[in-house]
């Protein structure tokens, strides 16, 4: 209908607004990165359908990106010929602030403005961000392959509602409009905002353009009518060679392709040429998603194929344990409508897959080398995830290993800063087998009864607390020829560790305590499988133990939880 039209916003969103203008106060200038990196993926989403359909170009196809001002009206517009939208887009893409995470996104604020900033970002709200300097939003769209009458007006003051309505518009894309507030005037000035744009959005593989600045006519020469030029240097940034990319560029487009406001931890760019040929730029993020659990969570690269954008969140080419890691993944080798499913069963898939995942976990192990601080710092955000590795894995395990980190009996720190290298590097002579302890907490592994005699002697025990760690170990099996073995379960062998003068000690108490072990035994028939004597506790009276072949405690809890 051609009517206007006034819907609500979702119920959050004054919140959310009013949190974003409020965290963002002092980096207001991000709101153009937002809406630039909107206009680069509506450029980006329609190279793509016109894959499919050429005509969608018109007689338009250089696409670009324009920024004017006006100092007089205090408005800055962005205009774009890419995809644009159609009125239910308009509704469903603008219409609902923050889409799925929203509740979620509330619940976790902790009231520190500089962490609860860095969440937003992970919420797909960049559009709202046009609101942390302006007053008033006017959206003009029309999208690829409507009529001009098909175009829309949408308008908000960003507090509970917005309005829509029909409106002509010959060419094709959006325009943004921001009325700015009378505070924000500076981004009407012509070097403030093409500052922001060399910042922040130079990787843009697209012309971001702005009028050139043309100096006055002098007396009796006409006056120059400025032309658009471009502010950034509209390569695709994964194109160029490693070292003409600065640490800023690199960290820039870590933002556009993450929608994370914290800094990347690490990253490593490629180009591979051979049997297979593709440029990859994967990143380390500083901190985990808040959906790093959600199964249901995108993950995956950004998929290129020749330089032009084919999707979002490709996942064929990392395993899940690798879900963390964000970029993109740029190939020769693909056909340009490659889709999800030719994607799975494309052999050449498989191929990068393998490449790419190796190629992280070099990348990890070079940081545990170089930089032992920042790998903790990976290590405490993603450490649980990794730990899915070995059972998902099965040919990288050895490499996985290397990479896992432990609390152990060593310092009995909580934290995990303990890699099975040091553990090894640390063993008791004669000491065969790595031993570990599983426990509901750090607190109840570090203060296990079955420790005590491992106390005694001097020898290292792993300290387990996390769910994940029982299906750790059942995968893991080895490490470097040493076996694993949980000191809570079955008999405890010592082996070469325990001297003869124990092991004889040993056999004469379990013979001398024969009869006790007997009434025990009896007694507590219908609640344990067996009662015997021990040489692990040198304190504690006596300990429950599991069986070799029963389940681990923590595997029982995770199957319990799971309703089974
Ligand atoms: P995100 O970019 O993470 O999806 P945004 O809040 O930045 O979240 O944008 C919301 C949605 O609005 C986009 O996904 C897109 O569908 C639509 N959109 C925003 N800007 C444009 C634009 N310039 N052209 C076409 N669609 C746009
Ligand atoms: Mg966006």
């Amino acid at each position: 209908t051609a009517e206007k039209e006034t819907l609500g916003f979702q119920t959050e969103a004054k919140q959310m607004l009013q949190l974003m203008i409020h965290s963002m106060y002092s980096n207001k200038e991000i709101f153009l990165r937002e809406l630039i990196s909107n206009a680069s993926d509506a450029a980006d989403k329609l190279r793509y359908e016109a894959l499919a359909d050429g005509a969608l170009y018109e007689d338009d196809p250089d696409l670009r990106i324009r920024i004017t001002l006006d100092k007089d009206a205090n408005t800055l517009t962005l205009s774009d010929n890419g995809i644009g939208m159609s009125r239910e887009e308009v509704i469903n893409n603008l219409g609902t602030i923050a889409r799925s995470g929203t509740a979620e996104f509330l619940k976790n604020l902790s009231g520190d403005g500089k962490k609860d900033s860095q969440l937003i970002g992970q919420f797909g709200v960049g559009f709202y961000s046009a609101f942390i300097v302006a007053e008033r939003v006017e959206v003009f769209t029309r999208r690829a392959g409507l009529t001009a009458a098909d175009a829309v007006h949408w308008e908000s003051s960003g507090e509970a509602d917005f309005s829509i309505e029909s409106c002509e518009k010959a060419d094709r894309g959006t325009t943004v409009i921001l009325h700015l507030r009378k505070e924000d005037i500076e981004f009407t000035d012509d070097w403030r905002v093409r500052s922001i744009i060399k910042k922040y959005s130079d990787h843009i593989s697209i012309p971001v353009q702005m009028l050139e600045n043309v100096p006055a006519a002098k007396e009796g020469e006409e006056q120059k009518v400025p032309e658009f030029e471009a502010v950034n240097s509209a390569t695709a940034l994964w194109t160029r060679s490693r070292s003409d990319v600065t640490e800023e560029e690199y960290q820039a487009f870590y933002k556009h392709v993450s929608h994370d406001f914290s800094p990347a931890l690490h990253w490593s760019h490629n180009k591979v040429e051979g049997k297979l040929e593709y440029t990859s730029l994967l990143y380390l993020p500083g901190q985990a998603p808040m959906d790093l659990w959600n199964r249901d969570a995108a993950r995956g690269l950004k998929l290129y194929v020749q330089r032009t954008f084919i999707m979002d969140d490709a996942e064929q080419f990392l395993p899940l344990y690798l879900r963390f890691v964000k970029g993109v993944i740029d190939s020769n080798d693909l056909s340009l409508n490659v889709s999800r499913e030719i994607l799975q069963q494309d052999p050449a898939v498989d191929a990068m897959k393998s490449a790419l995942t190796k190629r992280v976990l070099d990348m990890l192990s070079k940081l545990a080398k170089s930089d032992v601080e920042k790998y903790q710092q990976f290590w405490k955000a993603f450490g649980q995830v990794m730990k899915e590795g070995p059972a998902e894995d099965f040919s990288n395990k050895e490499k996985i290993a290397k990479l896992l980190r432990f609390a152990t009996t060593h310092d009995n720190k909580a934290e995990q800063t303990h890699s099975l290298e040091d553990y090894v590097a640390r063993m008791k002579e004669g000491q065969t087998k790595i031993y570990y302890v599983v426990g509901e907490s750090h607190k109840t592994a570090s203060s296990s009864p079955h420790l005590e005699v491992f106390r005694k002697k001097g020898i290292e025990v792993l300290l387990l607390s996390e769910r994940v760690d029982d299906w750790l170990m059942n995968h893991l099996a080895e490490f470097d020829g040493k076996s694993f073995l949980d000191v809570g379960r079955g008999d405890l062998d010592l082996g070469d560790l325990e001297d003869e003068a124990e092991k004889k000690a040993h056999e004469a108490s379990a013979e001398a305590h024969k009869d006790l072990v007997e009434r025990v035994n009896t007694v507590l028939t219908d609640k344990v499988e067996k009662v015997r004597v021990t040489s692990r506790l040198t304190e504690s009276p006596a300990c429950l133990v599991v069986t070799e072949d029963d389940m681990g405690a923590q595997m029982r809890r995770m199957l319990e939880a799971a309703g089974q």
